[in-house]
């Protein structure tokens, strides 16, 4: 903590204010380095004998202010920032600020960063690109990083002539300079926060431009990719129609390109007007890509899109909001996929994003949504599911509560008030009590500010009056005590619906003579629990539940045998019971990753009883479906073929699916489900030839799904030899660095060789952390939570306590407590299997 008369030492002080930047950047592609000059217009406030603004990583060759003379300069590396001596006192005026500096083409995927890749002819090629947010501006120019100190951004990029450049602004002159060099200019960006702008320079490519409302729309790609460009420039020109009409706000660039980087930290970036990407989220081949593959890359485009209002022209006051931009794009980004292809039904498949923040916001090291912040490591912590996905399903339950127009009419006149400037948290709901006269704040307050969510527990007493009492819901039954303000929705017989904000507790209008159900259209952001007979009730003489209500059901009763609150056996008769009828992509993938978290807790006897009961859940639906794609099927439907089989084939192991995948994995591809189904198979149940054709595959893989799909597979293999091969490619530069932290995540999550994978990672602990990008430490850390037996769980424990990940220290705790409730439901998990086996 800092004393409050401490200044921050990472905020710069106040006194000198930019206004505008003119930026000159000279990258050299074969040394890794770069020089650069930068003018800023600056406002001086106060009398100042010093300035002070961020650096790292660079070292400054000159500098002058106005007419004065600098006498000093002092870097402080640990706050990043340097102080400029002037020679003569500095009186409030605009002024200028000019500064010549180098730097480091660095390997880190931040800053001003480089990204390699092999052309068709077997050359390697260099791409100098940049990822800034949240603080790494820094590393690439000289200047005032913070997001509330906005101005305009005009970049001169120097580079080869035979080179494409880019940054945020659109190109106003291209010269050659007569030495193999070109000068590239841009236009001004508008007004904006540092961590925006971007400039991309390499063997690039871009489509033809398509124009939506004036804005041309452009992907741009490394060499020889134009033929999988079409599917992201359909869904941006989509996504920009649809923001532009939805914020009733023009777009506030001036041209908007997707660029495709081979090297990248994170999914994608929101720069203003050059937004980038991971390969795998923005080049797709339709023929080979799955539904799900398409989608993800659709949710990113959309997602960064509705950041250009979310973020970009509306910006937080300071990194503790990032979730208020986070949350909001989130939400946008269903509202657009969900308008861009309805029969995928987003708000249905959100489910699965909403279980991941609820899994996390129950345990009691979870955080409230916004939380302070003062470090960039504490910026770096806050990337996770409960800013993006909790952050959404709680905007979503908001919405709903309010009325989506109502809502719609608020978000305008927010973005309206405040464009190219900063806002907290409290100036959203101040516009949407405005809008539509409710008390947002009052109920969303209870929602952001503290962790944790609600059980709502209904009870029906004799009369058939039914209670609703919440409770906070957690894993551990040591958890604080907390309440909310909860919009909850009752639906009940004769189409009654009642809506209610709970406090502690409340009665309903309805009555459980006949059935009641609460959350029925799963927006609510609370587990529900039904006492006395008020579920046998809603199953037995309740409406026919459509599959958000059943995807919720079995994602509540999951929750609270976790929780041991429900016994197992209660949840795998409920599941069987919904099996048998199901036919709903998100059910079944809610459905199939518990019983494959079981097969992982099981032990050796009670798999066997677990086999035997996937195989009796999944068998009907399989049956119904066969392996032959319909004409009138969607493609939902076919995307549920692969889940069935490859969960029937590795949980339910059973042996005709498994031969049959092997067949169609050795045959020519014609069904990218049923494909990428086989790939799992195979390598779960393969053999070193099998590992040897999977690697031939990574390495001749035609598109970046293919690629990700084949090096997923590669963590799967039960052989130690294979798993060893696998973990060594993480480190040896076989495997980007951008995908290493993710296959040890998932080899840690492989059920036979995940401690072998452990061992792996405590030898090679100071090389991982060196070669990993930081911010994906603790997300490939989150593969420890498999390794659940009491053992292991203890001595991962102390290794991270010796070892402590400063990046993300939060994330990991949250891990290692979450490790502690798998070894807990470990063993009811064994007593439950093995006591099924013996019954008939
Ligand atoms: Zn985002």
């Amino acid at each position: 903590m800092i004393a409050s008369d401490t200044p921050d030492p990472y905020r710069l002080p106040r006194e000198v204010i930019p206004q505008q930047y003119v930026l000159r950047l000279t990258p050299n592609l074969e040394s890794f380095t770069f020089t650069g000059e930068v003018s800023v217009d600056i406002l001086v406030t106060e009398p100042v004998n010093r300035i002070m603004l961020n650096a790292a990583e660079l070292k400054i060759t000159s500098a002058k202010v106005g007419s004065s003379t600098i006498s000093d300069i002092q870097y402080d590396p640990d706050h990043e920032r340097v102080t400029l001596e002037l020679a003569d006192r500095l009186e409030p005026c605009m002024s200028q600020l000019n500064l010549c500096f180098s730097g480091t083409l660095n390997e880190n995927l931040h800053g001003f960063y480089r990204s390699v890749f092999t052309d068709s002819e077997d050359n390697q090629r260099v791409i100098a690109t940049t990822q800034f947010e949240p603080t790494n501006a820094r590393r690439a120019f000289p200047c005032w990083d913070e997001p509330d100190l906005k101005a305009t951004f005009e970049v001169t990029l120097t580079v080869p002539e035979h080179l494409m450049a880019i940054s945020s602004g659109a190109e106003t002159s291209s010269q050659q300079l007569g030495n193999g060099l070109k000068e590239v200019r841009f236009a001004p960006t508008i007004k904006m926060s540092t961590y925006l702008l971007a400039f991309v320079i390499g063997p690039l490519e871009t489509t033809n431009p398509t124009w939506v409302n004036g804005t041309p729309v452009r992907i741009i790609h490394p060499l020889g990719k134009g033929h999988l460009t079409a599917f992201a420039l359909e869904t941006a020109v989509f996504c920009l129609n649809f923001f532009e009409d939805y914020f009733d706000i023009a777009y506030p660039g001036d041209k908007l390109d997707l660029v495709a980087i081979p090297d990248f930290a994170f999914g994608a970036m929101e720069n203003m007007g050059c937004v980038t990407f991971r390969e795998a989220l923005l080049l797709i081949d339709p023929a080979t890509s799955t539904q799900q593959e398409r989608q993800s890359a659709a949710d990113v485009i959309a997602h960064e899109l509705a950041h250009m209002w979310f973020g970009n022209l509306v910006t937080m006051q300071w990194w503790n909001g990032i979730w208020l931009k986070e949350a909001l794009a989130t939400f946008c980004e269903m509202l657009a996929v969900d308008a861009f292809r309805p029969d995928w039904q987003r708000w249905l498949t959100f489910g699965l994003s909403r279980t991941a923040a609820f899994e996390v916001d129950a345990l009691t090291t979870t955080r409230a949504i916004e939380y302070p912040v003062i470090s960039p490591q504490d910026a770096e912590g806050m990337y996770d599911l409960l800013t993006y996905q909790k952050g959404a399903a709680t905007i979503r339950m908001l919405e709903q509560f309010l009325g989506a127009e109502k809502f719609r009419n608020a978000v305008q006149s927010y973005l309206r008030q405040h464009s190219y400037s900063n806002t907290e948290t409290h100036h959203l709901w101040d516009a949407l009590t405005a809008a539509t006269g409710q008390p947002a704040r009052n109920v969303m307050d209870s929602w952001i500010f503290q962790g944790g969510h609600p059980l709502i527990t209904a009870t029906a007493d004799a009369d058939h009056k039914v209670t609703l009492k919440q409770q906070r819901f957690s894993y551990s039954p040591q958890t604080e005590q907390a309440s909310w303000q909860v919009p909850i929705i009752v639906a009940a017989a004769d189409n009654h619906i009642e809506h209610l904000v709970l406090g502690e507790q409340a009665e309903l209008r309805a009555t459980a003579e006949n059935w009641v159900m609460l959350n029925p259209n799963a927006d609510g952001f609370y587990r529900v629990s039904y006492q006395n007979n008020l579920l046998t009730r809603l199953l037995q003489d309740g409406p026919q539940l459509n599959p958000l209500q059943r995807f919720m059901l079995l994602d509540d009763q999951w929750a609270l045998t976790v929780a041991k609150q429900l016994p197992l056996t209660e949840y795998l008769q409920l599941a069987a019971h919904i099996a048998i009828s199901e036919d709903d992509l998100a059910v079944w993938q809610r459905l199939t990753n518990t019983l494959s978290t079981l097969d992982h807790l099981s032990n050796n006897q009670g798999r066997e009883a677990l086999r035997q009961q996937t195989r009796n859940m999944i068998g009907p639906t399989y049956r119904r479906l066969g392996w032959e794609q319909t004409l009138q099927e969607d493609e939902r439907t076919n995307e549920l073929r692969g889940v069935l089989v490859c969960s029937l084939a590795t949980t339910g192991n059973d042996q005709n699916v498994i031969a049959r995948c092997r067949q169609l994995f050795n045959a020519d591809a014609t069904n990218p489900a049923l494909d990428a189904a086989a790939t799992t198979v195979v390598a779960t149940t393969g053999n070193a030839a099998d590992y040897e054709k999977i690697h031939r595959r990574l390495a001749d893989a035609p598109t970046p799904q293919l690629q990700l799909r084949y090096l997923t597979a590669l963590s799967l293999f039960t052989q130690p030899e294979l798993m060893d091969r696998t973990l060594a490619a993480t480190l040896d530069g076989t495997i980007r660095s951008q995908d290493a932290g993710f296959v040890i995540r998932d080899c840690l999550r492989n059920r036979e060789r995940g401690v072998q994978a452990w061992r792996f990672v405590t030898q090679r602990w100071d090389e991982i952390n060196q070669k990993i990008p930081s911010q994906i430490i603790p997300r490939m850390l989150e593969g420890i939570c498999a390794l659940s037996t009491a053992q292991l769980a203890s001595e991962i424990t102390a290794f991270l306590k010796a070892h402590p990940v400063s990046q993300g220290p939060l994330i990991v705790a949250q891990h290692l407590e979450r490790l502690q409730v798998n070894v807990q439901l470990r063993q009811r998990v064994a007593q439950t299997l093995i006591s099924s086996n013996h019954s008939p």
